[in-house]
């Protein structure tokens, strides 16, 4: 007799209640988990149980002390980092995906998972107006997703000079120069880093008031270089000058990345054309589909012109491995076996379409702007040219600032992050949920009032 699977289906009809539970009370719950929820998580601290115990209480454990315990992300209400909520059918077809359990290494492992992955690449290269020959590869996030990047130009960089760094390594090969933008992400510098490629190699370019890298101080180029851009300053939004960007680089024969994590998907919307000329001149490209696309975590995407370039700098092989002549997702990426996360990629493009995707992303920058009229309304200071989906604001002074910042974060009526804007402490707003409404903007702005008036009587 072969296994039965009842208890699964009982078990996933009891989380399937959870998930009821959970996303009917969201508007309720404190943003970030109270002081009660906190300490309830101490009951998760026992030792390695020795015996089994019933499925279905341990189940409804998770969800007596965890789901108090989440931060409610996937509420209207969460403004921090550029962390995204999650569409009703990103999660759903993850569920089912959850159930397939496919690894997704090689074609013959999951001839579903290969072809969403191609179907995606196809529809990713034509939304984002990138070349036709893109490639992508699906990680776990943007920074891998640059690693994966960055690791392709330096690679075809010194290819092209006859150093094979798969063969040779890097011992011995000729520098490569890198250049970035002052306010690079940590993600992009950490994957340098992982290169081989070091902060003391490494060029900073200084940048504007808005974090946009500026041309006018970036150095002559005269050898092949491999230089970072960025779409989305991850306080002010701001997009790097990506013509001038490519030309320059490409003048002196060397290699554009492109880091747009949140801020790629501008490259979808019309009415942001103006943000990002020059975008598709580039030769790779990271972004992720959890943050403003809304797809559930984790989906990262490196996308890079020459296919060849990114196969070769993840070449690999085994006695055992089967190659096919269909798509194999590890060509494109630093792994081998990952998960299925082209299925709720593709579900959310399919239910989106080009129309919807557009409207999701104007309704994040709609918000944005709303937010940061009410703020000032309020008296509050707005510190960057709201072009996308982030707001920088601050009270009188730095002390003021943090202190209700910490009186926001306690309210739980909605939660933001801080962060330092030149020289002055700041709250980083970030607009990046489907769910997030015109109420909770207005709730959240009373919030930012209330803890501004208790930051200045305590
Ligand atoms: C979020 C972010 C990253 C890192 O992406 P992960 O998905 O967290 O790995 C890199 N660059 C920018 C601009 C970001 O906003």
């Amino acid at each position: 007799m072969s296994a039965s699977f009842d208890p699964q289906i009982a078990l996933l009809k009891s989380a399937l209640r959870y998930a009821e539970e959970y996303l009917t009370a969201i508007d309720e719950q404190p943003v970030f988990p109270g002081v009660d929820a906190l300490r309830a998580l101490d009951q998760f601290d026992e030792p390695l149980p020795d015996a089994a115990s019933n499925a279905s209480d341990t189940l409804a454990m998770l969800h007596r002390i965890g789901s108090p315990g989440t931060v409610a992300q996937v509420g209207g209400r969460y403004f921090g980092f550029v962390d995204g909520g999650a569409l009703p059918v990103g999660v759903a077809a993850r569920v089912l995906a959850d159930v397939w359990d496919q690894n997704t290494a090689h074609y013959v492992m999951s001839p579903v998972a290969a072809r969403l992955e191609q179907v995606c690449e196809g529809w990713l290269t034509d939304l984002l107006g990138l070349p036709e020959e893109t490639a992508a590869g699906f990680v776990t996030g943007t920074t891998l997703a640059n690693l994966s990047g960055l690791a392709a130009g330096r690679n075809e960089l010194l290819r092209r000079r006859g150093w094979d760094v798969v063969e040779d390594g890097l011992y011995g090969a000729p520098p490569v120069p890198v250049f970035v933008g002052q306010d690079a992400h940590a993600a992009v510098r950490k994957s340098l880093a992982l290169l081989g490629m070091g902060d003391a190699h490494t060029h900073v370019v200084p940048v504007d008031d808005q974090g946009r890298l500026d041309m006018d101080s970036f150095p002559p180029l005269n050898e092949p270089a491999l230089v970072v851009a960025q779409a989305g300053n991850v306080n002010s939004g701001a997009f790097d000058p990506f013509d001038e960007i490519c030309a320059h680089t490409h003048g002196a024969g060397g290699w554009v990345h492109i880091d747009g994590a949140f801020g790629l998907w501008a490259a979808a919307v019309p009415s942001l054309a103006p943000l990002v000329p020059g975008i598709s001149d580039a030769d790779s490209w990271a972004v992720d589909a959890h943050k403003t696309l809304n797809v559930p975590y984790d989906c990262g995407i490196v996308m890079c012109r020459d296919r060849g370039a990114l196969e070769s700098a993840f070449r690999a092989s085994a006695a055992y491995f089967q190659w096919s002549d269909e798509r194999d997702p590890m060509r494109y990426t630093p792994s081998m076996s990952k998960r299925a996360r082209s299925v709720e990629l593709w579900a959310i493009l399919k239910s989106l379409g080009r129309e919807g995707v557009v409207q999701l992303i104007e309704q994040l920058c709609a918000h944005a702007r709303d937010f940061a009229h009410q703020l000032d309304v309020e008296g509050f200071q707005i510190h960057n040219e709201v072009v996308f989906n982030q707001v920088i604001v601050s009270c009188g002074t730095d002390e003021e600032t943090k202190r209700t910042l910490a009186a926001i974060q306690e309210l739980g009526e909605c939660w933001c992050g801080g962060s330092t804007w030149h020289e002055r402490s700041v709250i980083r707003v970030s607009v990046c949920s489907w769910s997030t409404t015109q109420e909770d903007i207005r709730r959240s702005v009373q919030a930012f009032s209330k803890a501004r008036q208790l930051a200045r009587t305590h």
